[in-house]
């Protein structure tokens, strides 16, 4: 990920750019990674030139504007990777998730169905741009939800994301317009429960 030259570059996809669909269309994912994603990288890439170009001419930049825009447009770009990644084609992804995971969701929200239910209900209700996210704490070994504002606001630090779902509209427009319920009922189709586990063991062990 993070290049010789010390920036950023777009990560490629796990999967191909029609294999969302129909729960999202090869338009709409090919515009949100190749427009949307690129967008936080150069966003990302921009701001540690502005600061290179700064520190080699011994100027000043505006540090709490820069740190601001900074953590959007990373947030936006470490958000997007864990969201391709917690996605599987269509056919491989969806159902019920199975082992320690599950047996954690039974646990904190009694049962798969209640978890759903929170999660959509976080995911559905972010005022404007934001994304809903599953998260771990390792010091009461709970799950939690998260619900994000634009890529960086209401963030638990150090929580480790299990779980994310997109809902700025650019995330769902081409195939669903405004319908952000839609969107995310499907999402439940397409998500990819071994990965969310994996990340969930790794939490645990750390
Ligand atoms: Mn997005």
């Amino acid at each position: 990920m993070m290049e010789q030259n010390r920036l950023y570059s777009l990560p490629a996809l796990p999967y191909d750019y029609k294999a969302l669909s129909p729960g999202i269309s090869e338009e709409q994912l090919r515009i949100h990674h190749t427009k949307h994603h690129q967008g936080y990288v150069n966003g990302v890439n921009a701001i540690y030139e502005k600061l290179d170009k700064a520190q080699q001419e011994g100027s000043s930049p505006d540090l709490k504007a820069t740190l601001k825009e900074l953590s959007f447009h990373l947030g936006g770009f470490l958000l997007h990777t864990l969201y391709w990644e917690n996605m599987a084609p269509a056919g491989k992804g969806g159902g019920a998730p199975r082992g320690t995971l599950a047996t954690c969701i039974e646990k904190e929200f009694g049962s798969f169905e209640r978890f759903k239910k929170d999660f959509t209900t976080a995911a559905n209700s972010v005022e404007g741009s934001g994304w809903a996210a599953l998260t771990y704490c390792q010091k009461t070994g709970r799950l939690l939800l998260m619900q994000i504002e634009k890529h960086n606001v209401h963030v638990y630090p150090s929580f480790p994301l299990l779980m994310v779902v997109d809902v700025w509209e650019h995330a769902y427009y081409i195939d669903y317009k405004n319908d952000r319920a839609k969107y995310l009922e499907n999402f439940w189709s397409i998500v990819n429960w071994n990965t969310v586990n994996a990340r969930l063991e790794k939490a645990m062990e750390g």
